[in-house]
């Protein structure tokens, strides 16, 4: 009867597991992770296996940015092109695709320019501060290695360069904005583009680590009015800061 019991759950396991993955393979292949609730952030590591980083890394993003060390650091050399301005609501933010031919520079490593989007409110903070909304400008080189560029906004004058991206935004999920426009990405970045930097993960599911961040020092300002576009569609798309454990953050000072 033991033998039995044991086989039963054993099979019992078996049988929820085999229900719960067509379940959890929604869009995409991807679980229905959120940013609250039963599939909030504390939740997405138990959710799938593909997500277990999100729980059990150790060099997990977003963090608080306190104590870096400061240290001579290559400058990014930013070489963006324009690309058509399509703006996606793909349900967790608001993302533009980029096309190819755009790239980042540090040091030797060379990544091109994938996508941006934006978070709400920013998941880095500045010694615990946060900011309104943080944009990632996605990167890979060669080898798929990620750098992420994220920019800190906060509450100040209207931002024409912001513009056109904040008048267009996709309201509902899963829906797309062509805005019949180019935009160069580099017009988003603040004029000095000295950085902190450390080795971290994606800030969504399956939180996959490797990735090098590197987040610019001076934030940009947008309008109460630009802000509240983004505001008004998603209430909160923030993964909440990680345990630094054994990681260092560098301050790049100009070589
Ligand atoms: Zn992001």
């Amino acid at each position: 009867m033991k033998r039995f019991l044991r086989l039963f759950s054993v099979l019992g396991l078996g049988l929820a597991l085999s229900m719960s993955a067509p379940a959890l393979a929604g869009e995409k292949g991807n679980a229905h992770w959120s940013y609250e609730g039963e599939h909030g952030p504390e939740h997405w590591g138990g959710m799938s296996k593909e997500f277990e980083k999100c729980s059990k890394g150790a060099r997990q993003s977003p963090i608080d940015i306190t104590g870096a060390a400061v240290e001579k650091s290559p400058a990014i050399d930013f070489a963006y092109k324009p690309t058509k301005l399509k703006l996606w609501n793909n349900g967790h933010t608001v993302q533009v695709n980029y096309e190819t031919g755009s790239f980042i520079t540090v040091g030797k490593e060379k990544y091109q320019l994938a996508q941006f989007h934006f978070h709400n409110p920013s998941e880095h903070t500045l010694g615990n501060k946060p900011f309104a909304i943080e944009l990632h400008l996605v990167h890979k080189n060669a080898k798929g290695a990620l750098a992420v560029v994220g920019i800190l906004l906060e509450e100040g004058a209207e931002n024409l360069a912001y513009k056109a991206v904040f008048a267009n935004l996709p309201k509902n999920a899963d829906t797309k904005i062509d805005a019949d426009l180019s935009i160069n990405a580099e017009t988003l970045l603040p004029s000095d583009r000295t950085y902190y930097r450390y080795d971290g993960s994606l800030t969504t599911p399956p939180c996959s680590e490797g990735v090098n961040w590197f987040v610019l020092k001076t934030p940009i300002q947008l309008s109460k009015e630009q802000l509240a576009s983004y505001n008004g569609i998603f209430k909160k798309t923030n993964r909440p800061v990680q345990p630094l454990h054994d990681r260092k953050i560098q301050e790049a000072a100009a070589k």
